[in-house]
C-alpha cells in the first residue's frame, strides 16, 4: 500500500506536485518512466496504438540522445513528454544545483514542461527549485512493473486495485519491466480492464 499507492505524508512533502487527477472524473493517466530504448519502447507504442489511447512518457534525456528516432516516434504517434532527468539520478544523492543542472540538461533533447524525479524522490530544495521551471508530475498508483520479487498478474492486481477516478498510474518501458515480462503481461490487460470499467484515457 505505501509503495503501490503513495501515502498522504509523502504527498505533503510536495504541496504544488499532482499525483492525482480531477476525482470527479473517470479518467486515467498512463505514463512511461526511463524509455526511450529501442527494445521496449516501439513495443509499448504499437500496443498504445492498438487500444487507441494515448500516454505520457517520462523520459531519461540520455536515451534521447542514444535514440532520436524512437523520441520521434513518441511525439509523432501524438503522445505526451516528460523530462525524468539527463541520467536518471536520484535527489539525494546530489547537491540540489548539479540535481538542477542534470535535468536542464535533459531539456537539450526535448520540449517539455513536465517533471518526474526518477525514483520518486527529491530534497525538498530541489522540489523547490524545479517547480519554477516545471510542473511537477508524480503518481497515484505504482504498478511495480519493474519489480523482480513480482509476477504480471501481481502487476495487474495492483492496477486493478488501486486505479480510481484521476489516478495517474506509472508503467516502465524499461528493461527491468521487460526483461521479467510483466511490462508484456500487465500492460494489455490492464487497458482493457480500465477500458471495461468506463475509464477515460487523458494526457497530462
Ligand atoms: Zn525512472
Amino acid at each position: 500500500m505505501l509503495i503501490e499507492q503513495p501515502p498522504k505524508f509523502f504527498r505533503a512533502l510536495y504541496p504544488s506536485a499532482i499525483f492525482r487527477m480531477d476525482p470527479e472524473e473517470q479518467s486515467i493517466y498512463l505514463t512511461f518512466d526511463d524509455g526511450p530504448i529501442p527494445e521496449v519502447t516501439p513495443w509499448v507504442l504499437d500496443l498504445l496504438e492498438k487500444y487507441d489511447v494515448k500516454a505520457t512518457f517520462f523520459m531519461v534525456g540520455d536515451n534521447i540522445r542514444k535514440h532520436p528516432d524512437i523520441y520521434k516516434m513518441v511525439v509523432d504517434a501524438g503522445h505526451h513528454i516528460g523530462n525524468h532527468t539527463h541520467n536518471h539520478i536520484r535527489g539525494f544523492e546530489y547537491l540540489s544545483r548539479n540535481y538542477l543542472s542534470n535535468t536542464r540538461k535533459a531539456d537539450e533533447y526535448m520540449k517539455t514542461e513536465l517533471f518526474r524525479p526518477p525514483h520518486g524522490h527529491m530534497r525538498i530544495m530541489q522540489y523547490l527549485l524545479l517547480k519554477r521551471f516545471y510542473k511537477i508530475i508524480m503518481w497515484d498508483v505504482v504498478t511495480r512493473d519493474y519489480s523482480t520479487k513480482l509476477r504480471g498478474p501481481q502487476v495487474l492486481a495492483n492496477v486493478m486495485k488501486y486505479t480510481r477516478n484521476g489516478s495517474i498510474i506509472t508503467f516502465h518501458d524499461s528493461l527491468k519491466s521487460w526483461n521479467n515480462g510483466n511490462l508484456q503481461y500487465a500492460l494489455p490487460r490492464s487497458i482493457e480492464f480500465l477500458k471495461e470499467e468506463g475509464y477515460e484515457f487523458k494526457l497530462l
